[in-house]
């Protein structure tokens, strides 16, 4: 949404979080600022959250945090959360962070772009780069997700958490999905701009609701075409067509599986990354978690945290009609893809071995010539 006009600064809050969340975070401030070079337009204030912070204080996501990112123009986040801390529940009090932050920043649509670069070589080893590039809607602020805190157990017998899914909620992201249509090239497969509505709409009354308002919306929308897809045939449509798609709109939870499933086809996890946004604020984190199993080692691919900060001056760019904004955001997105071209320049989850640092450099160098 375009809002205002260029500002002077911007003030980036910064998170890094648990895990391989520094590492990659720093990586992906180095890029953004080698993007930027001597302009001083972004300032970055860092602030702390996650699982380690629980640990130390028993508080995750602390109301200073919290204010700071409401404030901010924008939200820079390596990844929260840990596996082996647990709350009583058992439950991660780590990812309160990411969770809490889009209710109550209301960040409704949770953006993740799926695209098969040059030099990766996808598990769908018939697919060339170009032939996979949609992107995944998820709706951020309801469904069961909506639930998180407030489910029961009864009697250690039966446990409930509620989905919700509201006209208004559904109608925002699928507009937005329509918008980002418009603003794409269609499908690689037939060129066509569409909208798949994915969701369990033969089961459930909720998500026959979602698919009901969605056709509503669809009819201000006459140039896209309207696709549906049911949840459990779309893993398999993710893997056998996935040049058919251009844009997927779907709840919460469906979409957090189906861009797992997505970054996976792409050459994984590391790869992928994400905006998070709502009419005032905007988050930006890759796909991936805390992967504390590589932690401290310098492996981790900083891909999907780099290409994220590639999104977050985009958004910043186009919020405040800002044009060196947008061409850093778009110098990011180039520069990465020259560097994955090259097999010596491979993360080792994309079967390289290039460290963090190796590829970290390598594109603050394809930026700088
Ligand atoms: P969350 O639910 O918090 O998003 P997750 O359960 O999806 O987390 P991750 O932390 O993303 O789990 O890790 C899943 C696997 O992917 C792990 O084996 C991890 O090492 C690997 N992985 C995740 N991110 C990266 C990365 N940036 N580079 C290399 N491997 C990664």
């Amino acid at each position: 949404m375009n809002t205002t006009t260029p500002k002077t600064r911007y003030e980036i809050a910064v998170v890094e979080g648990d895990g391989i969340g520094p590492e990659v975070c720093q990586a992906g401030l180095k890029v953004i600022q080698t993007a930027l070079g001597d302009s001083g337009k972004l300032n970055f204030k860092e602030y702390r959250a996650g699982a380690e912070l629980w640990k130390e204080t028993g508080v995750s996501f602390p109301d200073e945090t919290f204010a700071a990112c409401r404030d901010a123009d924008a939200v820079f986040h390596g990844a929260a959360g840990l596996p082996t801390v647990t709350a009583a529940d058992g439950t991660e009090p780590g990812l309160d962070f990411g969770l809490q932050l889009r209710f109550r920043l209301d960040l409704y649509a949770n953006i993740r772009p799926i695209k098969l670069h040059p030099g990766v070589t996808s598990v769908l080893r018939d697919y060339e780069p170009g032939q996979i590039d949609y992107v995944i809607l998820r709706e951020n602020t309801e469904g069961f997700y909506a639930a998180r805190g407030g489910g029961n157990i009864v009697r250690g017998k039966i446990a409930s958490d509620t989905s919700i899914i509201t006209r208004e909620g559904t109608e925002r992201i699928v507009r937005r999905a329509f918008e980002l249509s418009r603003s794409r090239n269609g499908a690689p497969r037939d060129g066509k701009r569409r909208v798949t509505v994915c969701d369990k709409a033969n089961v459930l009354r909720s998500y026959a609701f979602f698919r009901a308002v969605a056709k509503e919306v669809a009819a201000d929308y006459p140039d896209i075409e309207l696709d549906f897809a049911l949840i459990d045939a779309m893993t398999v449509h993710l893997v056998k067509r996935p040049d058919f798609y251009d844009v997927i709109v779907t709840e919460n939870m469906f979409g957090d599986i189906i861009s797992d499933l997505g970054a996976a086809t792409v050459g994984g996890m590391g790869m992928s990354p994400t905006a998070e946004v709502g009419d005032h604020n905007g988050f930006f984190q890759a796909a991936h978690g805390s992967a504390p199993d590589i932690a401290g080692q310098g492996i981790a691919n900083p891909i999907g945290t780099i290409l994220s900060g590639g999104l977050m001056l985009t958004w910043l760019g186009e919020r405040h009609r800002d044009n060196a904004l947008i061409d850093a955001g778009a110098r990011i997105d180039r520069a990465v893809g020259k560097v994955i071209e090259n097999p010596n320049l491979l993360p080792g989850d994309l079967g390289g071995t290039a460290t963090s640092a190796k590829i970290t450099d390598a594109v603050c160098e394809a930026l700088a010539a």
